[in-house]
């Protein structure tokens, strides 16, 4: 786990408690409990077989631990109502949880697609693309914008839509770069690495506050003031 999404959470006024991967549900349980939130962090692939796919030749690494312990939890968090962020692999990881499919490779798969895999040595930080926010969306409303330019250090993207979910931005190529719930619970999706521009631009932080304010409007949902 990058320190860049503990401190993310640190400045939002949120504490952050680390999940391990792990294959007993019992350890997950129990973690979940004291949670309020759950943000699902950027990491390598997910499994097609999770998508109902066979794996394509471009597909990276897979985490067979991994992908378990955070689809299940992300499944009960989705059910509960708990708030959800994704970043990166987590908006793929919140889709697949939610049913949905996941582009195993854009360049090979979407060969309209622009350059999206700008990974290091450029910097975190770098701007690659526009995103464009749906002008009805949470995101929009977060932002207060319908145009920004982000980062991009991913090779996939969320495909189909899993249940429950709509686009929340696009970037030029039609490729989607947020998703979010259509109910009244905090579901939030960004292709993009908010974490690593919280300091180049006020937008970015207003998202990671938006996600801590939705956890502790949660816990005194589930916890009331005696
Ligand atoms: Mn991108």
């Amino acid at each position: 786990m990058p320190q860049s999404y503990l401190w993310a959470i640190e400045k939002c006024g949120g504490v952050p408690l680390l999940i391990p991967a792990t294959n007993l549900e019992s350890t997950l349980r129990t973690l979940y409990r004291y949670i309020d939130g759950l943000l699902l962090a950027g990491g390598g692939d997910i499994d097609p077989a999770h998508f109902g796919e066979t794996p394509h030749s471009a597909l990276g690494s897979v985490d067979a631990m991994r992908d378990w312990a955070e689809l299940i939890i992300a499944s009960w968090a989705l059910a509960d109502g708990c708030p959800v962020f994704g970043i990166c692999r987590g908006i793929q990881t919140i889709n697949v949880a939610a049913g949905g499919s996941v582009w195993q490779d854009l360049a090979a798969q979407v060969p309209e697609s622009i350059q999206h895999k700008n990974y290091p040595p450029r910097a975190d930080n770098r701007l690659s693309h526009a995103v464009y926010p749906e002008s009805d969306s949470h995101l929009a409303a977060i932002l207060g914008d319908l145009a920004l330019d982000v980062n991009s250090l991913h090779h996939q993207a969320v495909k189909d839509l899993g249940a429950g979910l709509r686009v929340g931005a696009r970037s030029p190529d039609g490729v989607i770069e947020a998703i979010e719930g259509y109910g009244k619970s905090w579901v939030m999706g960004v292709q993009w690495h908010p974490e690593w521009l919280l300091d180049d631009d006020p937008r970015m932080l207003r998202l990671l506050e938006a996600f801590v304010s939705a956890c502790g409007e949660y816990r005194d949902a589930r916890n009331p003031e005696p």
